[in-house]
């Protein structure tokens, strides 16, 4: 398979043909066994083959597929919209679908600059974000990301929106400690505005904790409550991206759960549909959509496949296995294990930097010095690991982390069902390829 017509992430890489999942196992056609310790790219939130979830997927392809959102609704698609308003942290939202959660934060950025020109304030149309933060790959949600080698190539492209520091306590970029630091990294916000000017903001966008950007970065406590203020204060939205936190992952239904903080608009992607069909969603509050209903009536978004009755049937059934099982309060009880353990790493291998998380959101950050150059950098240290990871049969999620380019992360986030006893399994591969790294580089 040297060359084949399939466009994959690298083209110069062979990658094992799947055959089969289950559980947390995926096998390939070699009949190889791979422990899914990132569900993915932290999607398969509730392991591979339920069938409760193909059932489903069956009943609604035979009732129908597809039916174009302009012409006809659907129950699946508003039951789902009804059930995501019931669960969302506090107060009524409003669900728009869409398929990635690339189209989700794109569509939370237009509701946001439409939200402000139906109130007739024209030219508040930026969304402020922060650098260490990823929020999709198209034009709009990559201008929205503060992810320099993602970025790169298409700077000429983007608008410059990442405009604050992370909340990134293990290098802190004020090399201040938390609490005497008062939260300098939030009140930042405060300062881009005034620099900025709040006439020109529509809203700032921020992932609970940090993801693909950061190995889970997560904020301390007071954090969100700070940025919250502070959005009020200029009359400015605050969009949080649960794309990669939300329905369970980090222990609540909503990361931002975590922290007493509204957000007037939220986005959901991966978890949503648990890698069974794509879709993907932007919440929004009913003060947000108020206006809008009451001016233009029109949301001026959306794409031919937003809201099909199958992948919103097949979104309900997950949402539905995920509440039946209780699995964010699973993935708060399995996460602690599993961060205890992978606390003990941190004794024996001293290139580990910092473990950080919550739930089952567990991010590494690896603190490798380049010893007089014999390392790789360390974007491939991450693919290192990675690499040597799934030779082994473990899949780990990479991560940038540092200033996005100096930084060598992987993020463990397995399936919310995983059990205690896979867990230990994770842990023992997890070992074996920290040893063998150990054995062939200068760490
Ligand atoms: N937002 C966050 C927080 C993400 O982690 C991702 C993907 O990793 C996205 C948005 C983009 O989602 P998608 O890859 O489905 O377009």
């Amino acid at each position: 398979m040297e060359r084949t017509y399939l466009i994959k992430p690298h083209l110069r890489r062979d990658y094992p043909f799947v055959s089969y999942g289950r559980g947390v196992y995926l096998y390939d056609v070699a009949g190889k066994r791979y422990l899914d310790g990132c569900s993915g790219a932290v999607t398969a939130n509730i392991g591979h083959g339920v069938e409760e979830i193909i059932h489903v997927m069956n009943e609604q392809a035979k009732k129908v597929a597809f039916v174009y959102r302009s012409q006809f609704t659907s129950e699946p698609a508003e039951k789902l919209a009804d059930k995501l308003s019931q669960l969302a942290p506090g107060g009524e939202y409003g669900t728009f679908l869409v398929n990635s959660g690339s189209e989700a934060t794109e569509t939370a950025m237009k509701i946001a600059i439409q939200y402000w020109q139906e109130k007739g304030k024209m030219g508040k149309n930026k969304i402020l974000s922060r650098w260490l933060s990823y929020h999709g790959i198209t034009i709009g949600a990559l201008s929205m990301s503060g992810h320099p080698t993602r970025r790169a190539r298409f700077v000429p492209l983007l608008e410059d929106f990442p405009s604050i520091c992370a909340p990134y306590c293990y290098r802190c970029p004020y090399h201040s400690t938390y609490p005497s630091c008062q939260l300098q990294c939030a009140r930042e916000l405060e300062q881009a505005i005034e620099r900025i000017g709040a006439e020109h903001i529509a809203a700032f966008i921020a992932e609970p904790i940090i993801g693909a950007a950061g190995a889970a970065i997560t904020p301390p406590d007071g954090y969100y409550e700070k940025i919250r203020d502070i959005c009020n204060k200029y009359d400015i939205l605050l969009i949080v991206d649960e794309v990669m936190t939300g329905l369970g992952r980090t222990g609540k239904m909503f990361a931002i759960e975590h922290w007493n903080v509204q957000p007037d608009l939220i986005t959901l992607g991966k978890g949503l549909g648990a890698g069974y069909t794509p879709i993907a969603a932007t919440l929004a509050s009913k003060q947000v959509l108020e206006p809008i209903f009451e001016g233009s009536g029109v949301i001026m978004s959306g794409h031919t496949l937003s809201a099909n009755p199958l992948s919103a049937a097949t979104a309900l059934a997950v949402l539905s296995y995920v509440e039946t099982h209780r699995l964010p309060e699973k993935a708060a009880e399995t996460g602690r294990y599993l961060f205890t353990q992978l606390t003990s790493f941190k004794k024996r291998f001293p290139w580990i930097g910092d473990i950080r998380g919550k739930g089952l959101l567990i991010g590494i950050e690896f603190a490798v010095p380049n010893a007089k150059g014999m390392l790789p950098s360390p974007l491939s240290f991450t693919e290192l690991v990675v690499t040597k990871a799934q030779h082994l049969g473990l899949l780990v999620y990479p991560a940038a982390a540092g200033n996005g380019r100096d930084g060598a992360a992987i993020i463990i986030a397995p399936p919310l069902t995983i059990t205690k006893e896979e867990v230990d399994e994770l842990i023992t591969l997890l070992k074996q390829t920290f040893l063998q790294l150990e054995r062939e580089l200068p760490i």
